[in-house]
């Protein structure tokens, strides 16, 4: 249960004053949807109303709050001229200029002979001191408090900051403190505050230094952060190891067989990591490892050989994937291995139901399958297996830590291993996945091509459509001898609108297919599943030739044939993503093209990370200039990553918090695993703070 201190926090944002459903939206779309969300939207900036001159000192270009006198309104002939209040003080007269102005509103908030507090942008027109649309009009009772520093948020269409700065200011008004939950010296030696006085420091800044993620109140705030997360993990981690683990030995006997029916031989680096595996599968510990590579790099080779192996102490195994396509893909790469090791595999996704499932489900039940390839249905309540010894879920950035336990839970001291084709960098590993340890493939597979990857601007559409043509040998002039490929062609990613993305895939299909008919299919995540997976049949047979496309998964999809990758509006795409899209093509043996369509004009940054696509193909090098680039909240916190996302932490700046967040979790376990005692309370707030409820309950208790 969340602590009752925390109760005002995680009410929603329209229990706060001026804020009713319609405003509350907009708050939702810009923050979130509770108090708490809005307590950390931070102020992007800051407006000095201090300057508070008589009329005659202000000068233009700056900003100024003046105490004035209404004389007169002169209204306009018509709409194009502007409405002119004229006001004055003792040292001269300025015009505070309205457009498009109502006269009942300006007449009510500037009456003539009366005194009122102004403050904005002062300017010079034709030789007149002016103020366009005023900031703030104010009595002047008000004046202490409109001449001091004021906030800027980021603000949403549709909200304005006068609403928003009366929100978040309600919001801090009646916050309570929490209790300390970090160790006293610690503040002491970075000179932090308290949490209120620090969450309201960084909600009032009063220098440009204050907006700075370096600042003591905004460090404070991420540490926060950062040691809530690396607490759960490590609450996780503990948890996890303090169920203890088995021996699972295998005798190397299934594992040969599936060798040798397989066409090529392990890298060193596929080795090394089938060795880091089976030692952990051993071990009498248990086993919470990641095994992290590129798309293509032959994790899932790795995990079936691990699997194998429990096969040959005579237990299960099961690997669960993100989606029905790549489940489908996993089952068809370790079907062959399982066959040569003269064993069964069963595939079960959401689509098996009835008769055949419940024959699956007895048949692992009883032991006669070896090993499970599926979905989510893997860890429906009634799957229940014989002796569950391995699981791997092939993470895929989809899966969070709740799901890898409820798989682990399976079966006694089962065995993990997350694979993740994310290659993000070392110290947002550590944040991810925490609680594993790690093997990586760095190397690619022998006969793998270098992608030959071009940018090209998306005015050059046609020449595009021209070579896809030549590259499927439909066109004439297609090289004579030339083997037809295949083209993936991914379409633009439409921020926050998965009906637009499907427009834009379906315009784009139709168009494809008018130049090169019944050669086009077209896959998206609209689609019934029977249909997304006959399209990736068809393709995959080569019926056709061009793959429409929506998103990422469903391009998770083997095709050796597939040479060239189009993608519309790289520019819009992650990085990674990026990467991990090029990484399905120049799997046969072929030299491989991506085209990266960009819109004109690039910004600075998107050239320059399109530039590194062209540049490398390494995914780790790949990470970290992303990272560098544009920072980890954008890394993770995009909708694509599925990372944990960092509200106040920027792990470009708070890299080293990070590290230290780490460090201070594992020494508070150390000394107090049951989260005891006052300062176990507070951290416990910490955790709910932050909502990482679930590691709550893994605290042990007493
Ligand atoms: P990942 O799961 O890392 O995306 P896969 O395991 O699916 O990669 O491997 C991608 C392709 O590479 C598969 O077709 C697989 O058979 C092949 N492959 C894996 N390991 C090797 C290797 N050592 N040499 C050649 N091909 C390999
Ligand atoms: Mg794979």
């Amino acid at each position: 249960m969340r602590p009752q201190i925390l109760n005002p926090l995680f009410r929603p944002v329209t229990a706060l004053p001026g804020i009713g459903p319609r405003v509350g939206k907009l708050v939702e779309r810009l923050a979130g949807s509770k108090v708490v969300d809005l307590l950390w939207h931070l102020p992007a900036g800051l407006i000095d109303r201090r300057f508070a001159p008589k009329i005659k000192d202000a000068p233009p270009g700056q900003v100024a709050t003046i105490t004035v006198t209404v004389d007169k309104h002169a209204k306009p002939p018509n709409r194009r001229v502007p409405y002119r209040v004229r006001v004055y003080d003792e040292t001269g007269r300025i015009d505070l200029v309205f457009f498009n102005a109502r006269e009942d509103w300006l007449m009510k908030n500037l009456p003539v002979g009366e005194t009122r507090v102004v403050s904005g942008r002062v300017e010079d027109f034709r030789g007149t001191r002016q103020m366009t649309h005023p900031d703030h009009i104010a009595l002047l009772e008000e004046r202490d408090q409109l001449a001091a520093v004021e906030p800027v948020w980021p603000l949403t269409q549709g909200l304005s900051p006068k609403t928003l700065a009366r929100a978040i200011g309600a919001a801090l008004d009646d916050l309570s403190d929490l209790p300390e939950w970090h160790d006293p010296a610690l503040l002491k030696r970075e000179g932090w505050a308290g949490w209120r006085e620090a969450l309201r420091a960084a909600q009032a800044p009063q220098t440009s230094d204050d907006l700075s993620p370096e600042s003591k109140a905004r460090r404070r705030l991420a540490y926060d952060e950062l040691l809530a997360s690396q607490l759960a993990m490590a609450l996780v981690r503990a948890h996890m190891r303090r169920q203890g683990g088995r021996k699972t030995a295998g005798d190397g006997r299934l594992r040969r067989l599936a060798l040798a029916a397989l066409s090529f031989r392990l890298t060193s680096g596929q080795k090394q990591a089938l060795d880091e595996i089976i030692a952990d599968m051993e071990a009498p510990q248990r086993m919470l490892r990641l095994l992290q590579g590129d798309v293509g790099s032959g994790k899932t080779v790795v995990a079936a050989l691990a699997m194998l192996a429990a096969a040959e102490a005579g237990r299960q195994s099961a690997l669960m994937a993100p989606t029905e396509i790549l489940a489908r893909q996993h089952f068809a790469t370790l079907a062959p291995l399982f066959e040569a090791a003269g064993l069964r595999l069963a595939l079960l996704t959401g689509r098996d139901r009835g008769a055949p499932r419940r024959a699956t489900l007895e048949a692992l039940a009883a032991g006669d399958i070896a090993a499970v390839v599926g979905t989510h249905a893997v860890i429906q309540d009634d799957v229940a297996y014989k002796d569950l010894a391995l699981a791997v879920v092939d993470e895929q950035h989809r899966f969070g830590v709740a799901q890898r336990l409820s798989l682990a839970a399976k079966g006694n001291a089962v065995d993990v291993l997350v694979m993740t084709a994310t290659p993000i960098p070392r110290t947002l590993t550590l944040l991810a996945y925490g609680d594993l340890d790690v093997s990586r493939l760095t190397e690619k597979p022998a006969g793998r091509q270098a992608v030959d990857t071009r940018t090209v601007p998306l005015k050059r559409l046609g020449d595009v459509v021209g070579a896809v043509g030549r590259e499927i040998g439909v066109s004439r002039g297609a090289p004579s001898g030339h083997e037809p490929g295949s083209v993936f062609w991914v379409c633009p990613l439409v921020a926050e609108s998965e009906v637009s993305d499907l427009a834009a895939a379906e315009e784009r299909f139709a168009a494809l297919e008018r130049v090169f008919p019944g050669r086009v299919g077209l896959v998206h995540g609209k689609m019934r599943a029977a249909e997304k997976d006959a399209a990736v049949a068809a393709f995959a047979e080569g019926r056709t030739r061009v793959l429409v496309s929506t998103t990422v998964i469903e391009v998770g999809v083997d095709v050796p044939a597939a040479t060239v990758m189009v993608i519309e509006h790289a520019e819009r795409f992650g990085l990674a993503q990026l990467h991990q899209l090029r990484g399905r093509i120049g799997r046969g043996g072929r030299a491989a093209t991506c085209l990266l369509l960009y819109a004109e004009p690039l910004s600075a940054t998107a050239r320059e990370r399109l530039k590194i696509l062209r540049e490398t193909d390494d995914g780790f090098r790949i990470a970290e200039e992303d990272l560098r680039l544009r920072g980890a909240g954008e890394i993770l916190g995009t909708r694509q990553s599925g990372l944990p996302a960092f509200r106040l932490a920027d792990l470009a700046v708070h890299g080293e918090l990070m590290q230290m967040a780490r460090d201070d979790a594992s020494l508070i376990l150390s000394k107090n695993p049951g989260l005891a005692g006052a300062r176990g309370d507070a951290l416990r707030v910490l955790l709910y703070l932050f909502e990482r409820d679930a590691a709550v309950g893994y605290a042990r208790s007493g």
